[in-house]
């Protein structure tokens, strides 16, 4: 076993991989970008190697980057994580030359898995069944146009050196199949810098069901179950599991003789993972993935192993821990991503600042994977992922009564996540009732969304009570600097000379203004809420968190503030409110015509208008692409440009100024 190991990645994973190396006592050596001097990963590595700015072409794609940073700090062996170079042929290849050992399998496995047509055309060769389609090298359109009318609408376009979903195109018509081709074949070149694509049957009702495979460098291959990943949005997997849930012993053996096959048919070595599709009984090689997988943990926690160990010896030359025979599951796992995402509007990615940040402590039955700590930026330049929360008990049921319970105890402030859809998804009846296909979340959507609702009144309460707090406190600091502490000017229990003792404090939800009044009591404040008149009184203790009675019940929740807003987690649910106080710290009134920024993350790709420019209301003034969409930013009012802050091509965090714009009188 060599004695030091450089990860070559960041975030969750570089966390993760460091917790095993350090466990078998080797030295690690973390590399990072500009962007990432504070980050965990680099924290909790013994040794951090700056590798170049934010941009991950300028810094974690870099592969002489990363190899003479290994050969500086003198390390043996760098493990790539998943994403940036973990499949990257090129890469492994530059390890060996400069006499690193790379934990992943050889490069020619990696460059015959790295093309999904090359990978069928060997798979076929192999007797691993293949979803129909074409995946030939002719790419003349008319020719895939025939391909395409051969096996039969819908049918599905697909990057060949596709990933993470891009260059997919779905096409239900042959008169859709031109235009979608092209937008499928523009993508694939921004990229991959490759615009060949292959075409499969769309599959309507199917489950994800992938394999979990090990070789060493001894000939022996095992598979270590399987996982679904069938809910999905845009492709992308959201929560995954393990084992499959609902199919027989006969499939489960010929799905995972089959990946044993798939990996056997190119000379895998180390850890990879052959995804199925599976409808009608069923199941189709879709690609293989050289590389561990983010869902990895699930498959940990059926079989308590450690992929990453197993990597580690598999690359050191040992032959595998375990023989097929004594890989066991036991029980089932779930893995839920938790990311900054807007649900609502597509699961655009969300950047910000994670303000407040509260993960559920992992145990005997949880494990929260993260690359993260409340402080941290979420930005543009990285994937948007916070945490991994994966579950594990006995059965199906008690996996998922506790990753439910995970995610309501977990807090985020500061960026839109998906976390209360992520709830919604582990509370969803049908996913509880096994009901797995990739249609899952396009079709319960709508009960899957958060519901705009007025907050409850035990919320409006806990919100009055954190203010109500903050106000004491301020007039005891007022008091305390005072000459005369025992002033009645200082007191905050509502005593006024000659006024009824009672006050006002007013929420906005949205647009809605809701006022509560507050009567002073003996030890505590009656509510006088939406739905009537409510005591409550409660103590808040350092971490934010507020334990309460209200009325005849007693709740422990928490409150974050920042500036006037409220962001209240109760019954593990998240609600914000804003306090109505134009005076309230940190409330900014956007002015028209004052500040332009930008929707969502994104990058520059046109200017229309130049500084100094004279513009009419509605003027297109700049196009951000976000997320393969293109947004027109446009003027708010007639105008003039007083400067434009960005360049074509520049990267832009959401809320961005991108110019200055000063809107004309009157
Ligand atoms: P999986 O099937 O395990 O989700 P994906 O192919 O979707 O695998 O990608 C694995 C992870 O790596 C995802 O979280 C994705 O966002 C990230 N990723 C993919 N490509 C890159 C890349 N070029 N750079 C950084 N991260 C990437
Ligand atoms: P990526 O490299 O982006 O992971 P995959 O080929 O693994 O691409 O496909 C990603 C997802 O797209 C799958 O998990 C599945 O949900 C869907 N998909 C892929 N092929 C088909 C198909 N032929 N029919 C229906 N859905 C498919
Ligand atoms: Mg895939």
């Amino acid at each position: 076993m060599f004695t030091s190991l450089l990860i070559a990645n960041r975030g969750e994973i570089a966390c993760r991989i460091i917790g095993t190396a350090r466990r078998m006592g080797l030295r690690t050596v973390a590399v990072y970008s500009e962007a990432d001097r504070a980050a965990r990963h680099v924290a909790l590595a013994d040794e951090g190697r700056l590798v170049g700015p934010a941009p991950a072409a300028e810094s974690y794609l870099r592969a002489e980057a990363i190899i003479e940073a290994a050969l500086a700090s003198g390390t043996e062996a760098i493990h790539p994580g998943y994403g940036f170079l973990s499949e990257n042929a090129d890469f492994a290849e530059a390890c060996a030359a400069a006499g690193l050992v790379f934990v992943g399998p050889p490069a020619s496995a990696i460059r015959a898995m790295g093309s999904k047509s090359e990978a069928k055309a060997i798979m076929e060769e192999a007797g691993v069944p293949l979803v129909p389609g074409y995946h030939g090298a002719d790419q003349d359109p008319e020719v895939l146009a025939r391909a395409a009318g051969e096996i039969g609408f819908p049918v599905l376009i697909k990057a060949s050196a596709g990933g993470g979903g891009k260059g997919m195109r779905v096409v239900e018509t042959a008169g859709d199949f031109e235009a979608a081709l092209a937008a499928a074949q523009r993508e694939a070149k921004a990229s991959f810098g490759d615009d060949r694509v292959l075409i499969e049957k769309y599959l309507t009702r199917p489950r994800h069901i992938e394999v979990q495979v090990f070789a060493d460098s001894q000939g022996d291959c095992v598979h270590l179950f399987e996982r679904d990943c069938s809910l999905q949005r845009r492709h992308q997997k959201v929560i995954e599991e393990a084992p499959a849930p609902g199919i027989s012993e006969d499939f489960r053996e010929a799905l995972t003789g089959a990946a044993v096959t798939a990996a056997e048919a190119i000379g895998y070595r180390g850890a990879g993972t052959v995804e199925f599709i599976v409808e009608g009984g069923a199941f189709y090689f879709m690609e293989m993935n050289t590389r561990l997988q983010v869902e990895h943990p699930v498959t940990e926690r059926i079989t308590g192993q450690d992929l990453v160990e197993w990597q580690l010896r598999v690359a050191a030359g040992e032959p595998l821990p375990l023989r097929q025979e004594a890989i066991r599951c036991r029980g089932h796992a779930f893995e839920a991503r938790l990311y900054a995402e807007d649900p609502q509007r597509d699961f655009l990615p969300a950047t910000g600042r994670l303000a407040h940040l509260r993960l559920p402590e992992g145990d005997d039955h949880l494990r929260v994977d993260t690359g993260v700590a409340e402080g941290d930026e979420v930005s543009v330049h990285y994937d948007p992922m916070i945490a991994k929360v994966i579950a594990w008990d006995e059965d199906r049921a008690a996996a998922l009564r506790r990753l439910r319970g995970a995610l309501a105890r977990t807090q985020v402030v500061g960026l839109t996540t998906n976390l209360a859809f992520l709830g919604a998804l582990a509370g969803h009846p049908a996913f509880a009732a096994e009901e797995l296909d990739t249609g899952f979340i396009p079709r319960h959507r709508d009960s899957l969304m958060p519901v705009e609702a007025p907050p409850p009144d035990a919320v409006l309460a806990l919100a009055c009570l954190a203010e109500l707090e903050r106000r004491r406190a301020a007039a005891e600091a007022a008091a305390r600097r005072s000459a005369d502490p025992y002033s009645p000017w200082f007191r905050s229990d509502g005593w006024r000379l000659n006024v009824e003792t009672h006050n006002e404090i007013t929420f906005l939800d949205g647009a809605a203004r809701i006022p509560v009044t507050v009567h002073y009591r003996a030890g505590g404040f009656l509510l006088d809420l939406p739905g009537g008149s409510m005591a409550a009184r409660g103590a808040l203790d350092g971490e934010g968190r507020l334990r309460a009675d209200l009325g005849d019940r007693q709740v422990t929740a928490t409150v974050v503030r920042r500036g006037g807003a409220f962001t209240v987690f109760l019954d593990g649910r998240t609600y914000a409110l804003a306090l109505d106080d134009p005076w309230a710290p940190g409330a900014e009134e956007e002015s028209l015509g004052g500040r332009l920024t930008a929707p969502m993350p994104g990058k520059i790709t046109r200017l229309l208008v130049e500084a100094g420019a004279e513009v009419e209301r509605g003027a297109p003034l700049l196009i951000l692409e976000a997320m393969k969409m293109e947004h027109t930013i446009a003027a708010p009012a007639d105008g003039r440009i007083e400067a434009l802050h960005y360049a074509v091509g520049d990267l832009v965090e959401e809320g961005a100024e991108l110019l200055a714009f000063e809107a004309a009188e009157g």
